[in-house]
């Protein structure tokens, strides 16, 4: 189907999509970051489910989920279809940011964020084990913040 928002145009396959997020869904990452998005990013931006559902994607299944720090997430969903048109405006869903990128002849991304997500988990943000908290993942997080804002995160 085709999907118009603003200026933007996008094919979607939202059956493909739908299967695709759910297996996502039903096999992501269990560390306490992860599983602190899953726990409070409805509640917390409730307008994103209803976006993301209308490309069939389901909320719990990002391709990629990354922490810039516990509270303030990047979240990348794989989108099986085609950015038709490229449009010139900048797309918000509650204030979050969201911007498609092209991946390849069958598929596109929507990163979703950063968004700030509130802390549920018992454990304290700083003693989770996660693999982001490895210096390789930590590394690509200062990178993509550079690249997203053009500037060093200073990480706390
Ligand atoms: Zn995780």
């Amino acid at each position: 189907m085709i999907l118009i928002l603003a200026d933007w145009r996008f094919r979607v396959d939202v059956e493909a999509t739908r299967i695709r997020t759910t297996q996502n869904a039903s096999d992501h990452c269990e560390c306490a970051y992860c599983k602190n998005y899953y726990d409070t990013v409805e509640m917390a931006h409730p307008k994103l489910r209803p976006f993301l559902a209308e490309f069939g994607v389901q909320i719990a299944g990002p391709s990629e989920l990354m922490p810039f720090e516990p509270t303030l997430m990047l979240a990348c969903y794989r989108v099986q279809g085609q950015i038709l048109e490229w449009g010139e405006t900048e797309l918000f869903v509650g204030g979050v940011p969201i911007v498609p990128e092209a991946e390849d002849d069958d598929t596109f991304l929507l990163w979703v964020g950063e968004l700030e997500v509130p802390w549920v988990q018992e454990e304290r943000p700083e003693d989770v084990v996660s693999p982001a908290n490895l210096p390789e993942f930590m590394d690509r997080m200062r990178e993509m913040w550079s690249l997203r804002h053009g500037q060093e995160i200073l990480f706390s």
